[in-house]
């Protein structure tokens, strides 16, 4: 039987799967997991897999048995004041972490016998659903804005989803659909995403064992992947694994920032913001569905939240493939720019051990800057210089 047991963070309220994705109070949920007695697996499952004793389904076949086990880089070159980590999350199937959610979410609505899989998205999310649900035979709807530009859409048709541009308020869609009943949506911070999204903490920290990073740094929109490596933490901890947390730090674009405000004036609550145009669009999120828990992980850790804006993010973008040889798209890069600011104020120490979490890859991306070459005639080539 696949397990339905759900639990609010904030209220400590349960709830079974089909019941509802978020609690009474308002908060999202998330699978209650036992891991007590849990130790780092012997299992040979490829990738995220291998940590199934703590998700709530077994793999299925397809693209999303592929996900997770991404490289842990470490690159001297781009220390900036701390000894850096690259977590190179855009060596999943489809380029994003994101991967590691649809796996259990299109795993998991097999198993319950399910014909369609939903997300509301029209980036990595909708990719990455996509293509999870083709893996396996499943049908996919992605739902999007009725103004999204046809080439924002180009990568998630490759995969033949059917694609709904609904019209309204976007982000009243994100609660509405998980309203609906007898519909399986998977979207940004629900139970089964943040499941599997919880796999990139799990293998940080066995990377690490019996050592541990001092500071996780990520990029946070709807504040899912941070919920994710929060209860990773959580769950190692009780499982005895490891007996403190690593700091964890948020970095938004300046754009849109609502956690990083709800931080910054000691907010338990954060509250929904114009957004303005940027070049991180992957993490715009406005009104963050999982702010508050976001928020609740941030103060847990001691870590801290930053915002920076686009031209620090493009300088960040620019070193790391020049420096790194890692190409990321924007989004993923304001995790870097966040990294340089949090270490001018002091909250990183020379010698302290980061992993940035590289959330995805930039080559899905066109670049912005011209192309640089000479041209040689290829009798030349013997007095190139
Ligand atoms: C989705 C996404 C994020 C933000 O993740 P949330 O769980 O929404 O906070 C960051 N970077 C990339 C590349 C993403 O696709
Ligand atoms: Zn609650």
């Amino acid at each position: 039987v696949l397990p339905t047991r759900l639990r609010c963070y904030a209220c400590g309220a349960t709830a079974t799967f089909d019941e509802r994705k978020r609690c009474t109070c308002g908060e999202s949920l998330w699978f209650e997991t036992s891991s007590s007695g849990f130790e780092w697996p012997d299992r040979r499952d490829p990738g995220m897999w291998r940590y199934a004793d703590l998700l709530p389904v077994d793999p299925s076949s397809g693209v999303g048995a592929a996900a997770g086990g991404t490289p842990l880089v470490r690159t001297p070159r781009l220390d900036v004041g701390a000894r850096l980590l690259v977590k190179d999350e855009g060596q999943n199937p489809t380029g994003s972490f994101k991967d590691r959610g649809s796996a259990v979410g299109v795993a998991y609505a097999a198993r319950a016998g399910r014909d369609r899989i939903w997300t509301v998205s029209h980036g990595n999310m909708a990719i990455s659903t996509a293509a999870t649900a083709a893996g396996v035979g499943m049908e996919c709807t992605v739902c999007v804005p009725v103004d999204v530009p046809e080439e924002r859409l180009e990568n998630v048709a490759r995969y033949g989803p059917e694609i709904v541009r609904v019209e309204g308020d976007y982000g009243r869609l994100y609660h509405e659909s998980l309203a609906l009943e007898g519909i399986e949506f998977v979207n940004s911070d629900t139970p089964l995403r943040v499941a599997g999204q919880k796999t990139v903490a799990l293998e940080i920290c066995e990377a690490f064992s019996p050592e541990l990073p001092d500071a996780i740094v990520l990029p946070v929109s709807s504040g899912g992947q941070l919920s994710a490596v929060r209860k990773a933490l959580g769950e190692l901890r009780a499982a005895g694994l490891i007996d403190q947390l690593p700091r964890l730090y948020a970095v938004q674009t300046a754009a849109c920032d609502p956690i990083v405000r709800a931080f910054e004036v000691g907010e338990r609550e954060v509250s929904a913001i114009d957004a303005e145009e940027t070049i991180a669009y992957s993490i715009a999120n406005a009104d963050p569905p999982s702010g508050n828990r976001a928020l609740a992980a941030l103060r847990a850790t001691g870590g801290a939240a930053v915002s920076v804006p686009d031209e620090e993010t493009r300088a960040a973008q620019r070193r790391l493939a020049r420096e790194g040889g890692f190409v990321v798209e924007a989004s993923s890069a304001v995790a870097y720019a966040g990294l340089e600011r949090l270490v001018e104020r002091g909250a990183l120490d020379a010698g302290e051990r980061v992993v940035l979490i590289a959330t995805g890859s930039g080559f899905k991306e066109r670049t912005e800057s011209p192309v640089e070459s000479r041209t040689v005639a290829l009798e030349e080539l013997s007095s190139i210089e």
